[in-house]
């Protein structure tokens, strides 16, 4: 099971309901976030997330409202005494940045971290999942990321059991091996089914464009920026930001699942009024509010 808690869901400014972005995908013993607010890690306090069990740090560019909780989120993960080194993805750039945002101020206890400039494709592959990035259109270089499940084997209990398979016979099954047992062949296949992995993608600030396309194509869950409605969206266009409308259209035309709105303008005080504009173009649309969690 893979579990999204949205940390932060608005833009710009934080509101008493929206705090700045951040996202938080976990699944097994991974928690990865993706992007870090301001105001994140006290966020991460409320839903009961500890900073320690941070493992991956995902960035998508350098705008403030996406990245100003950096800092406190390292140093509370030092002052945990987090016993590893902190890989962190972002785009272009981001060795620079994190450089001199520790050099800004008297930064003690900040957890040993590794910085990683990803441009395009897989940048991250395990047994169990891949991430992969794509490259989005803004005012700075900024980047999308997927989450994509490996498909596995489930072992059909019934006729294993029937056939009184247990231990390491199984487990040679479920990755697809034939075994042989009292000279006879049990074929993997016949004792397995295929679980198709979940694909998980984030969109962050952009314009429509041939990466959002990417990351949104048959994704199970996509996430997406839809910062205005779409009346203002010559406005939207000039910031270099998707209207809702324009988010729904990506979800449908890539044959998306799922739409999760987030990246909210502070301008609209419930969360209705651009769920009405999503679900007109892509019915199964919610609008994120912090704290929300979704299981795939
Ligand atoms: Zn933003
Ligand atoms: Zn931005």
């Amino acid at each position: 099971m893979i579990r999204v808690t949205f940390l932060g869901t608005g833009c710009m400014q934080p509101t008493k309901n929206r705090n700045h972005a951040g996202i938080l995908l976990s699944y097994k013993n991974e928690n990865i976030l993706m992007d870090c607010g301001e105001g994140i890690q006290r966020q991460m306090r409320f839903a009961g997330v500890k900073p320690a069990k941070i493992s991956k740090l995902l960035i998508t560019h350098w705008h403030g409202d996406h990245v100003f909780g950096i800092p406190g989120l390292l140093s509370a993960m030092g002052a945990d005494k987090a016993d590893k080194t902190l890989k962190i993805y972002g785009p272009v750039g981001s060795k620079n940045y994190i450089e001199h945002m520790f050099k800004s101020f008297a930064a003690k206890e900040i957890i040993g971290h590794e910085v990683i400039e990803v441009t395009k494709g897989i940048f991250f592959e395990s047994n169990e999942f891949i991430l992969e990035v794509q490259p989005l259109k803004h005012s700075v270089h900024c980047i999308g990321f997927s989450f994509i499940e490996k498909d596995r084997r489930r072992i059909i209990v019934g006729t294993a059991e029937k056939l009184g398979l247990r231990g390491p016979i199984l487990g040679k099954l479920q990755q697809g091996e034939d075994v042989i047992i009292d000279g006879k062949k049990i074929k993997s296949k016949d004792l397995t089914y295929r679980v198709i992995g979940k694909k998980i993608s984030y969109i962050s600030d952009t314009l429509p464009c041939d990466g959002a396309d990417k990351l949104a194509r048959d994704a199970d869950l996509l996430i997406s920026e839809g910062t205005h409605l779409d009346d203002i969206k010559e406005k939207t266009a000039k910031v270099m930001h998707l209207t809702v409308k324009q988010a729904a259209l990506i979800a449908s035309e890539n044959n998306a699942k799922k739409l999760i709105i987030t990246h909210i303008s502070p301008r609209y005080k419930a969360p209705s009024e651009a769920l009405a504009e999503a679900k007109i173009y892509f019915d199964n649309s919610k609008v994120a509010e912090d704290f929300m969690t979704i299981k795939i």
